[in-house]
């Protein structure tokens, strides 16, 4: 470089640290960043929309903008209450039961059903597009949670067979369904959404298709969560999983309870192959997420609150109640990957560790050398 290259290039130098100084990010060494979105929605506070015999409300990203690839929808059931004959043209859907009892129908592409009561702490899986309803059959009110690959996704779009039959030609559905005009006039005319017509329903085992014949599915679309080992009993936090592995109906999605003792942490970790989507049970928390470029953001959840994190960023939780913390994480692929911050500062050698971190080797020697989800306080 010659002796105008070496002026230039310490002007460049000077320059650069001059509009650095100027224009240092405000967010630089802090936490939060102003424009950075909510990774939490306070759900809890949402109003619930009321029918004769339920209630429903929803989130989704029109609402929590983070959330861009899946919605929930929380709704509840009396006994005797049917949500409706539909189908969702846009997403699967992934149910876990909060409390009560259900039962759900749900018919496959090739005319195979799947009649099933599902209770507290089951799940079920309905792939995209196939035909299903749920039923309250009490005792009380069954409360659950829906949960869609689709942050888009609105219970009122779906597909729903009332909605379909009231608005088609009265001659088409009379035509269809072998009836007289007469008789298409006693249905109803228009989306029904949920129907309420006591007594509930009797036993399962006195339940079947209407038509002789019907097979019933192969691979069973529900799931009991609870029966699940608790992995992971450290200081009395564990989680509870159901991917593909375990519940190989539902392929592209996975849910687990996570059960956080007060002060413990759901260590820093990150997911490389799925957004998670999480729903307060029980207790309180808060969520740290690290979204990169200095960026990070922490958030206050009470129960039935709802948080999203996108896939690969960064995150921990920790639990900020007097007593247990339960959360519900749902992802959007079936096989659950996660990498804790531990476990990879522990497979590298101490020399990089030291290295990157800046500190003495005797310091890195400290650092956990083994993987560990959870945190005792
Ligand atoms: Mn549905
Ligand atoms: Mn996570």
């Amino acid at each position: 470089m010659n002796r105008l290259g070496v002026r230039l290039a310490s002007l460049a130098a000077v320059v650069a640290l001059v509009v650095g100084l100027l224009f240092r990010p405000a967010w630089a060494g802090g936490l939060t960043r102003s424009s950075l979105p909510a990774f939490s929605y306070p759900f809890s506070g949402l109003p619930l929309v009321r029918y004769d015999g339920g209630t429903t409300k929803q989130v989704g990203s029109y609402n929590f903008p983070v959330s861009t690839n899946i919605a929930g929808v929380y709704m509840t059931l009396e006994p005797g209450a049917i949500r409706e004959l539909h189908w969702h043209a846009m997403a699967a859907e992934w149910a876990y039961v909060i409390e009560g009892r259900t039962r759900i129908t749900l018919t496959s592409p090739e005319g195979e059903v799947q009649i099933a009561d599902v209770d507290q702490g089951g799940l079920w899986y309905f792939p995209r597009g196939w035909g299903h309803s749920i039923e309250g059959i009490g005792p009380g009110t069954a409360k659950f949670l829906l949960v869609f690959n689709n942050g888009a996704f609105k219970e009122g779009s779906t597909f729903s067979i009332t909605d379909w039959l009231a608005h088609t030609p009265a001659t088409w559905v009379a035509q269809n369904l072998g009836l007289t005009a007469k008789q298409v006039d006693q249905l109803p005319k228009e989306q029904v959404y949920i129907s309420r017509r006591p007594p509930a329903p009797g036993p399962l085992s006195d339940t079947k298709p209407r038509a002789a014949g019907v097979k019933p599915l192969n691979e069973s679309h529900v799931f009991d969560l609870t029966t699940q080992p608790k992995q992971e009993m450290r200081g009395g936090s564990f989680f509870q999983l159901a991917s593909a592995k375990q519940f190989p109906a539902s392929f592209n999605m996975t849910g687990a309870i996570l059960h956080l003792e007060p002060g413990a942490m759901r260590a820093m970790h990150w997911h490389p192959n799925a957004d998670e989507w999480q729903y307060v049970l029980n207790g309180s928390y808060d969520l740290s997420v690290f979204a990169s470029e200095g960026q990070a953001r922490v958030s206050s959840l009470k129960q039935g609150d709802v948080a999203y994190v996108p896939r690969g960023y960064g995150h921990a939780l920790r639990n900020t109640s007097k007593g247990p913390t339960d959360v519900l994480v749902v992802f959007n692929d079936g096989d659950y990957q996660s990498i804790n911050l531990n476990d990879w500062l522990a497979t590298n050698p101490t020399s990089v560790v030291a290295n990157n971190l800046q500190i003495p080797q005797s310091l890195s020697d400290q650092l956990p050398e083994a993987n560990t989800d959870f945190i005792p306080q």
